[in-house]
């Protein structure tokens, strides 16, 4: 399997990446993407990519930094044009096969709306510069979120959108552009919508993920997330397509191997 969305830098793994990387290999667990969301969480994804080849990384301004690169009207400052050239730098490192997470939250609403958009925007199109897939972060916001790529331009390299929670026409306009969904531990809580919207999407549409610190699978609900307890989503998608989780495991894989690359593979000289 590989965690196709992880943050594995986040203070709430304290210096244990490299044992909760352990952990997950010995659960089948192989490559991982870990994901910035501002600019020092991005370099700390290349640095973790240097020190374990099945580590890739991405870089991004989350919507909730979206000051960082634009002001409260929407217009791009002069520290954001910093920024995106320092993206943009980033982006060309062997390592990095993505850019993201990028998109809209309304439901934290933590950045004023026009400078989400701006940073949204900014940041589609440094993707096709740099000629990069792109991780969707949305929230509360799918109509808007969907309505702004189509307006921007869809990535030219395709996308993931992350953490999904759209409904089913959100489903069918990502199939429509060639975009993946990133599938991860809520499909195991009770009450979810989440397995109607993976039986319309089929397997060929689906990235695993953890979220990790984030988002556990059911029995780890209230607990810090981690990679190695990614095979408990994997067993649900498995079961709601009602077929075998390796068949799952090896369509994933090849999916993300096909949008991100190959993470190298080195579980056996890694294992315990
Ligand atoms: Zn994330």
């Amino acid at each position: 399997m590989i965690d196709s969305h992880v943050h594995l830098n986040r203070r709430e793994f304290d210096g244990q990446a490299a044992q909760v990387v352990a952990r997950a290999r010995q659960e089948g667990v192989t490559g991982f993407l870990n994901v910035g969301y501002d600019l020092a969480s991005s370099r700390e994804s290349i640095a973790l990519a240097e020190a374990d080849s099945a580590i890739l990384a991405t870089v991004g301004i989350h919507p909730h930094d979206a000051l960082i690169l634009a002001d409260e009207h929407g217009k791009l400052t002069t520290a954001g044009e910093r920024a995106l050239e320092e993206l943009a730098e980033m982006a060309a490192h062997p390592r990095v096969v993505a850019i993201g997470e990028i998109g809209l939250d309304y439901y934290r609403d933590l950045s004023p709306r026009p400078a989400q958009h701006a940073a949204l925007a900014a940041q589609l199109s440094l993707a096709d510069r740099v000629g990069l897939p792109v991780i969707f972060h949305v929230r509360d916001a799918w109509s808007e979120t969907l309505e702004h790529i189509d307006r921007c331009g869809v990535p030219l390299r395709g996308g993931v959108l992350h953490a999904f929670s759209g409904d089913q026409d959100a489903v069918i306009w990502a199939r429509q552009r060639g975009f993946l969904l990133g599938i991860g531990g809520p499909v195991t809580y009770k009450n979810s919508r989440l397995p109607d919207l993976v039986a319309t999407a089929g397997v060929d549409m689906i990235l695993l993920e953890t979220d990790a610190p984030w988002l556990p699978p059911v029995p780890y609900r209230g607990q810090r997330n981690e990679p190695s307890y990614l095979p408990h989503t994997l067993k649900k998608v498995a079961e709601i397509l009602a077929t075998d989780p390796n068949a799952v495991d090896s369509r994933t894989t090849e999916s993300f191997v096909g949008l991100f690359g190959e993470p190298a593979a080195q579980s056996q000289r890694s294992s315990p």
